[in-house]
């Protein structure tokens, strides 16, 4: 999306492809049984938010949070009214066609086509793949030998996966907001009720630490979700929470994230992300940084080397 905005910007004509069937990726929201569960990304910095995109600071579906966070001192950010709602907002305008998988792609006299399982569309003079490292690759498997260096860099990156486990009650109860590292288990417990905008209603999302996802990745669900459904009882309990009706959630669910957060990123430099020879470009944040930021800023990057690339040829 921020490669989108800021080739729109420059008067190009945009198409976004994404296979999930509501935007976001791993800025993921799910909003069920009157719960708005953000079970990806929880929240992020104003800190990593790149240059050109500052403007959005002052948009009204971003809000501080006053809660963590970080040696910066800087509030949480997170967006209105579910946290896919950022990337949504950041694609406003664009040409964004949501549940649509590009199976393959292929070249020729200077322009691509993408292909779905029963439809193709182009021809574009240039593509940007942001999906994660192992399915980008598979992408350019295709075009060889078209982004050859592009391939290896993209073979190269590991994903440690983790658990989300969803848990909402139909009763509010004062719970924190954030309680951070309370077991080996798990990472983070985010009550989603302290959120702004958010249902009014007792709702957690409770990221496991990734070194027990991984353990535990062949455990079928219902017994992820009740281990983790009594460390929250205890956790909640320590924390002085009524502990009354806690085992009894009338929400439960486990989301594995096979592609989490980046262990072995592309180290792509800016240059480095644009094929040498066609305008087929990679961004995401297994390029670099492997964070909300790298996601933006290899985005802006590649955009840039697009623009670069079109314009030698015209
Ligand atoms: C549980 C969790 C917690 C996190 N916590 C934080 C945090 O606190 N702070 C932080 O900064 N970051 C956090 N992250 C990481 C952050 O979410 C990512 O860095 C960021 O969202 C990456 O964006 P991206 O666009 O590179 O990739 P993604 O968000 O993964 O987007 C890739 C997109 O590609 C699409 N796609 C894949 N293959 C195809 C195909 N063949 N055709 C069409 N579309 C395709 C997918 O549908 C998806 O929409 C967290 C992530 C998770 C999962």
């Amino acid at each position: 999306m921020s490669a989108g905005r800021i080739l729109s910007a420059s008067g190009y004509q945009v198409t976004v492809f994404d296979k999930g069937f509501r935007c976001g990726g791993r800025y993921a929201t799910r909003r069920i049984d009157g719960f708005s569960f953000d079970h990806g990304t929880p929240y992020f910095k104003p800190s990593q938010i790149p240059e050109d995109l500052k403007d959005i600071l002052e948009k009204p579906y971003l809000r501080s949070w006053p809660y963590d966070l970080s040696e910066k001192g800087e509030d949480a950010l997170v967006s209105m009214p579910a946290m896919r709602s950022f990337p949504e907002e950041l694609g406003r305008g664009l040409d964004v066609r949501q549940g649509v998988e590009i199976e393959k792609l292929s070249f020729s006299d200077d322009v691509f086509i993408a292909e779905t399982a029963d439809t193709s569309s182009g021809p574009y003079d240039a593509v940007l793949l942001t999906a994660p490292g192992p399915q980008t690759a598979d992408l350019i498997e295709g075009l060889l030998p078209l982004g050859e260096d592009l391939l290896q860099a993209a073979r190269k990156v590991t994903y440690a996966p983790q658990f989300s486990v969803l848990i909402g009650y139909d009763f509010l109860r004062d719970a924190p907001a954030i309680i951070h590292n309370p077991t080996p288990k798990i990472a983070k417990i985010v009550n989603q009720a302290k959120k702004p905008d958010r249902p009014i209603k007792s709702a957690f999302v409770v990221f496991c630490a990734p070194e027990w996802s991984f353990e535990n990745l062949d455990r079928p669900k219902d017994e992820v979700a009740q281990i983790i459904l009594k460390d929250l009882q205890n956790i909640l309990f320590e924390h002085s929470v009524a502990g009354d009706g806690l085992d009894n959630p009338v929400y439960l669910a486990v989301h594995s994230w096979r592609y989490c957060r980046i262990e072995t990123s592309a180290g792509l430099t800016p240059e480095a992300q644009i094929d040498t020879r066609s305008a087929l470009a990679v961004a995401g944040d297994w390029i670099m940084l492997p964070d909300t930021h790298g996601a933006l800023s290899s985005g802006i990057n590649a955009a840039r080397q697009i623009e670069i690339k079109l314009s030698n040829r015209s």
